[in-house]
């Protein structure tokens, strides 16, 4: 067992990359040997609990005999065809219950194989509508600062200036416009410092804006910020007011994670174009989603460019839209809102006194989504062997340990993994002066 890790352990520091990380530096890396429920195994079967749903997508758990069944099924009739020229019932359920989920509005449906390829679309999408309506020179994106939409070079051209990758790449990337990001509080107003930014930008700028694209309420993987719903909804009217396109990039936060269904609906709203993701398939394969209204639609087809130039040798594959079908299925018809909230308020409950300790700076709750932001950087090298010697999956990055637990955990596993955060989190303030 233990040669086995070893020698997986040994080849993959040489030869593999993992997501943000030097070969010459490698980062830790646990060989997982199979993964049910909330429990991943390890190769030299220790079990760890999971806090992270691999990034926000196995809101089910692992190894779910309905999703498992869906996929088994599928592969026997097909597991791929091209969606050049060729449809299929997964195909058409799936967007069939995306347009009956999302707001009325969206009516019309393009599947991409990865999130990244998702905002790659809806920005493409939105260029072009603006072209076919004669207006081509409508091109620049406004967004916020500590965004995350994804690695490909033009959702990378709207993540955070900062934190995001533009020194390394400030020659390639589009050039895009960022508003101040609203402040990060439990406030049910709008942070008018941050709004009047925003639409001083947008003001100044608008002829040249084809779209405002943001996540919803939560911000991801450029901090782990939430903001008020009724930043959401001026932004929305600020779009209306100036008419420009209002792209939402529900990745992360769509299909239950903050509580209703789509971030969207806590701030009344509907955006012109949607991307979804991540927990599209329950974490079982790789597939996105970006939805568009009719307007956008049609504007586009009845314009001077009426195709719309994107198509994935890999769309709508039949297995992963089989599995999205199942996993949609699954969560419409559990409790998963009364889960959602339980976990929210255990998460409050169990994780607020880490306010009290040195090394934090902030605690903060939303749906199932507990962050604890700490004051400096973290050693990623000391604090993931940690949580695994305490028996947790927790991912953390740069100064941020946070949670997303599938939507089944138990309390008692929830309170596994919170005591194990406890635990850690106070190490830091005990080593650090
Ligand atoms: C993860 C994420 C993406 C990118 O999705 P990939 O499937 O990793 O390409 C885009 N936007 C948001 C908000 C995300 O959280």
């Amino acid at each position: 067992m233990s040669n086995n890790w070893d020698a997986l352990v040994t080849f993959d520091q040489q030869h593999l990359w993992h997501p943000y990380t030097s070969l010459n530096h490698p980062t830790p890396v646990f060989p997982v040997k199979s993964a049910s429920g909330v429990r991943l195994t390890l190769e030299d079967g220790r079990e760890l609990i999971d806090g992270m749903s691999s990034w926000w997508a196995a809101i089910h758990g692992y190894n779910h005999p309905a999703l498992n069944a869906a996929i088994e099924n599928q592969l026997k009739s097909m597991s791929h065809v091209m969606f050049g020229g060729l449809t299929h019932k997964p195909a058409v359920d799936l967007a069939k219950k995306l347009i009956n989920i999302t707001h009325d509005d969206l009516q019309h449906v393009f599947f991409a194989d990865s999130g990244s390829v998702a905002v790659e679309v809806a920005i493409k999408m939105a260029i072009q509508y603006w072209a076919s309506q004669g207006q081509p020179q409508k091109q620049r994106l406004l967004t916020i600062k500590n965004g995350y939409h994804g690695d490909t070079f033009g959702a990378m051209a709207v993540c955070d200036p900062d934190n995001g990758m533009h020194h390394l790449f400030s020659n390639v990337l589009a050039q895009h416009l960022f508003a101040q990001s609203p402040n990060c509080s439990g406030q049910t107003t709008y942070d008018q410092t941050a709004i009047d930014d925003f639409e001083h930008l947008l003001k100044n700028n608008v002829g040249a804006i084809a779209a405002v694209i943001i996540e919803p309420l939560v911000q991801g993987a450029g901090g782990m910020r939430f903001y008020s719903a009724a930043y959401l909804k001026k932004v929305r009217e600020l779009c209306t007011d100036y008419n420009v396109l209002l792209i939402l990039d529900e990745i992360a936060t769509g299909f239950g994670r903050t509580g209703t269904l789509f971030a969207y609906e806590q701030a009344h709203i509907a955006p012109d174009i949607l991307c979804v993701g991540k927990a599209l398939t329950g974490g079982y394969l790789s597939l996105a989603a970006t939805l568009c209204s009719s307007k956008v639609a049609n504007g586009i087809g009845d314009g001077q460019h009426p195709t719309l130039m994107h198509g994935p040798t890999f769309m709508a594959n039949p297995l992963a839209c089989a599995v999205a079908n199942a996993s949609l299925d699954l969560l419409l018809n559990s409790p998963w809102q009364e889960n959602v909230n339980q976990i929210e308020q255990q998460l409050i409950t169990e994780l607020s006194i880490c306010r009290t300790f040195t090394s934090v700076k902030d605690v903060r709750v939303k749906g199932a989504i507990g962050v604890i932001e700490l004051h400096q950087a973290l050693d990623i090298h000391w604090m993931q062997p940690r949580f695994v010697e305490l028996g947790v999956w927790v991912r953390p990055f740069s100064n941020l340990v946070y949670v997303m637990p599938p939507y089944i955990i138990e309390p008692a596993d929830l309170s596994r993994v919170t005591s194990a955060i406890k635990q850690v989190v106070s190490e830091i303030t005990e080593t650090s002066p």
